[in-house]
């Protein structure tokens, strides 16, 4: 049997068909209603020409409309090319007519952003909007809901698909540079589902809050691992503390994925407001390794058990969980959130290794840096239309994912940082994670971020930009005492910008290299 991701619908209707699938807005929908609209949007595609192999994009937030394309394009063997929600139109141009996409569902608050370029598109023929029908659209353009009603609800004869084929374009993040189009197979999808479910004990009792935009890789398997578990999606649109802890409230949430920085403001509108949480969220998980002393807030103030993932697109994404770790309930709790806040073992079905410049593998004790390579059913069969950078990549069968750690007496991987962030000072490694994480700990600091800048005697140094408590009168001079009092004197920051907000990606990474790009703006 091919491991196909339209399985996973097909298996929650025959199981649960009367169960609630989805709570989206206040309407619930039951799976064998979910898999009703989707038939409907299957034979819908199949009415607009679409062939195996074709591209289909979608331009949304966390709506009932993405989560269908998740199971709907693939019936007739589409591509799905989910596009980040917070680019510019340049940016929308140059991945549609890039990934060659032909069909684009668009949500209606993000319709205006297609209007400037639509006359470049280069592939692109049939624009589909979803949403309450409240704007006016241009001519050829359709409205998704009355699209969908002329078709038929009844299972749809779905185009036969192989395991190698592709399931969708993810274009990374954009943190270091510009987004690559990273090609996973169904294999890759599904096997990576099983995996994750397993690691996370999904179950049907679960009630999942999509807080991490399902357009982006550590959203984007979540409706294949919760669906085939007949598990219930609450559709979050708009990414604002107060609506969150009023779903949690209102709908015993008990999984929610999100980005630190998320998390982050979710512990600040905590600590303002103490709204009230029942206890139903059972764990949050989070990646971009967070300090150990954030790890404590989560669990101490707000009861939820913490996990750290690691992962990338280029592994669909997940590789490593801090997971197993959190079992040995024995262990002090100072040391459970230093471990915690590690990237921690590798899950089934990837083989993961820290290798040193010469190749050598790193083990336990060596105190040695290296970067993480991986070998696993997720990783990629890579990036669309550009072998060169695939090559450069993926090498004998490993896929050398530009990030740096170290392994702990335990076999823990440690992250140090990714090769582009560590800071080389006077022959030294300095982890910009590692100071940021000390600069957390100080009351006035909201966010931090340690970039390198040249230094004449040290070659660089490291640099912080600081986001302040509003209200604050924290000067740099405090902020470097402070980091010198926790840290060794080489690893504090030299100097110390402030700033009202960090440039952050879509899923609430901070890009350094636009804070490198401002400060060498502004020093040459
Ligand atoms: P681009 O490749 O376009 O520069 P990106 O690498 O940020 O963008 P993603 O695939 O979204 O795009 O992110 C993967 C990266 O995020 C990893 O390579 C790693 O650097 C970082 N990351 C993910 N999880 C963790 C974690 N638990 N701890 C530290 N860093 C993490
Ligand atoms: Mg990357």
């Amino acid at each position: 049997v091919p491991l196909v991701l339209t399985e996973f619908l097909d298996r929650a209707v025959k199981v649960y068909g009367n169960k609630t699938a989805v709570i989206n807005n206040n309407d619930d929908l039951t799976y064998q209603q979910l898999y009703n609209r989707v038939q409907q949007l299957s034979y819908g595609l199949r009415d607009l020409a679409v062939q195996k192999g074709d591209r289909i994009a979608y331009l949304a937030p966390n709506t009932l409309g993405m989560l269908e394309g998740f199971f709907g394009v693939f019936q007739v063997g589409g591509i799905m090319v989910p596009l980040n929600t917070r680019l510019t139109p340049d940016d929308y141009l140059y991945i549609l007519n890039h990934s060659e996409s032909e069909i684009v569902f668009v949500d209606e608050e993000l319709y205006h952003l297609l209007l400037p370029i639509r006359n470049q598109f280069t592939s692109v023929r049939q624009i589909i909007v979803q949403g309450e029908e409240k704007i006016a659209l241009e001519e050829g353009d359709l409205w998704y809901e009355s699209w969908l009603k002329q078709y038929p609800s009844f299972t749809f004869q779905k185009v036969e698909l192989d395991e190698q084929d592709v399931a969708n374009i993810l274009y990374t993040s954009g943190t270091t540079g510009k987004p690559k189009g990273v090609m996973l197979t169904h294999r890759n999808n599904y096997l990576h589902a099983l995996s994750t479910m397993h690691h996370l004990r999904v179950s049907d009792r679960d009630v999942v809050l999509h807080v991490l935009p399902m357009f982006h890789v550590n959203g984007w398997g979540s409706p294949f691992y919760y669906t085939a578990n007949g598990a219930t999606h609450i559709t979050l649109k708009h990414v604002r503390p107060e609506i969150i802890f009023e779903k949690i409230q209102n709908h015993h949430v008990s999984v929610i994925h999100m980005a630190p920085a998320v998390l982050n403001s979710l512990l600040q509108y905590y600590e303002r407001h103490q709204p009230n949480i029942n206890h139903s969220v059972r764990v949050v998980i989070a990646g971009s390794a967070p300090p150990p002393s954030f790890v404590s807030k989560v669990e101490q103030q707000l009861g939820w058990e913490f996990i750290q993932v690691y992962g990338m697109t280029e592994a669909s994404p997940l590789i490593t969980t801090s997971q197993i770790r959190v079992h040995q309930q024995t262990l002090p709790m100072e040391k459970q959130y230093r471990l915690k806040a590690k990237a921690g073992y590798e899950m089934i079905g990837c083989d993961v290794r820290v290798v040193n410049s010469e190749g050598k593998e790193i083990s336990k004790n060596d105190k040695e840096i290296g970067e993480i390579i991986v070998k696993s059913n997720g990783v990629m069969l890579g990036y669309w239309k550009n072998e060169e950078a695939t090559d450069e990549v993926i090498r004998n069968g490993w896929f050398h994912t530009g990030d740096m750690a170290t392994v702990d007496e335990d076999g823990n991987i440690e992250i140090v940082d990714r090769k582009k962030d560590i800071i080389i000072s006077g022959g030294e490694n300095i982890s910009s994670i590692e100071v940021e994480g000390v600069l957390y700990e100080h009351p006035d600091i909201v966010e931090a971020a340690i970039i390198a800048i040249p230094h004449e005697k040290w070659g660089e140094t490291p640099h912080a930009v600081i986001v302040k408590r509003e209200g604050s009168t924290l000067d740099g001079k405090e902020v470097i005492q402070f980091a010198r009092e926790k840290l060794a004197h080489f690893k504090a920051p030299t100097s110390v910008s402030f700033i009202d907000e960090l440039p952050k990606t879509a899923s609430g990474k901070i890009q350094k290299v636009r804070l490198r790009n401002e400060y060498w703006k502004e020093h040459e």
